[in-house]
């Protein structure tokens, strides 16, 4: 998945926590072969290329993502909009590539969440613009986490940590003691910004650091405004707390686009989740759940 997989899991089976670890791997892989943009067989890959010209029928699981990601974007106003790929698709950050102005004016009316047309009746998407494309990197990785804890507690695992990139979920206490949890500093990758004890819930974080280049003094990083197609420099970091990673992951991305008050304003209205903002003067915020 283009991302680094942990996983801790505690049983007094050997068996079963060598076969847990196995599938939290086969889970990852199979999201991966479904959603990743750089695998051509990927459902993925097959709706970008086709879905601007009919409706394509697509698997029962991609589908659903697909509804919860619509969802998401409704509720974060447009924010998280996984058609930014139309643009995005543009940026290459390892080869320090990025569309020119021009280019990006052409095709930002393509950004745009309602120009996906779902069907639930045959699970068929079809894209209403021919530059229509998605990307499910805000969200697969939560996804993949928690289907990967599904698994394991399909297995009788009751006491685990997984994490897919920034993408952590945790099943139980770390055997009597919380799992300890860090938030990365966005200047310093070898140091925590903060750590946070935590049990049987889930924390994701979006920042600026994941995948960047400098170009004239300038950050050209993964996460994009689907208003302007060019990266959002509203904060440096954001990390949710809410009881599902597929939620918290399309959300860090959310509140990064929205900013410090629109988006910590969306979390305080959302009583299942909590919000660690770093602003870009490297000062914490907190929403209202964290500092009763
Ligand atoms: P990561 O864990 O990879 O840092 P994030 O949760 O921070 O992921 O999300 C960043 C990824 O989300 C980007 O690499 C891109 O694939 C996707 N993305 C970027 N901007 C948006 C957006 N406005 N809405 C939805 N997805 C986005
Ligand atoms: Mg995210």
């Amino acid at each position: 998945m283009g991302t680094n997989i942990y996983a801790e899991v505690y049983h007094e089976d050997a068996t079963i926590r060598e076969k847990a670890l196995q599938t939290v791997m086969d889970d990852m892989e199979s999201v991966n072969q479904l959603m990743s943009p750089y695998i051509a067989s990927s459902e993925l890959s097959t709706l970008n290329r086709e879905a601007h010209k009919k409706p394509i029928v697509v698997s029962k699981e991609l589908f659903d993502l697909l509804v919860l990601s619509v969802e998401l974007s409704e509720l974060s106003k447009g924010a998280f909009d996984i058609t930014f790929a139309s643009v995005g698709y543009l940026y290459n950050y390892r080869e320090a590539q990025r569309p020119s102005q021009a280019r990006i004016n052409e095709l930002l009316e393509a950004i745009n969440y309602k120009l996906i047309v779902l069907n639930p009746d045959d699970t068929s998407v079809y894209f209403a613009h021919p530059d229509v494309k998605i990307d499910l990197g805000g969200i697969a990785k939560g996804y993949a986490v928690d289907k990967a804890v599904a698994s394991l507690k399909a297995l009788g695992i009751e006491h685990a940590l997984v994490t897919a990139g920034g993408d952590t979920r945790l099943l139980g206490d770390k055997r009597g003691k919380p799992w300890i949890v860090g938030i990365r500093d966005p200047r310093n990758a070898d140091k925590q910004a903060v750590v946070i004890p935590l049990e049987d819930t889930a924390m994701s974080t979006s920042g600026d650091y994941e995948r960047y280049f400098e170009q004239d003094g300038q950050r050209y990083h993964h996460i994009l405004s689907p208003k302007t197609g060019t990266s959002s420099y509203e904060v440096q970091s954001v990390s949710i707390i809410g009881p599902e990673s597929v939620y918290n992951d399309a959300l860090s991305t959310a509140v990064f686009v929205m900013g410090l008050e629109q988006g910590l304003g969306l979390i305080n209205s959302l009583p299942a989740f909590d919000a660690i903002v770093m602003d870009n003067n490297r000062r914490m915020h907190y929403s209202k759940g964290l500092m009763q």
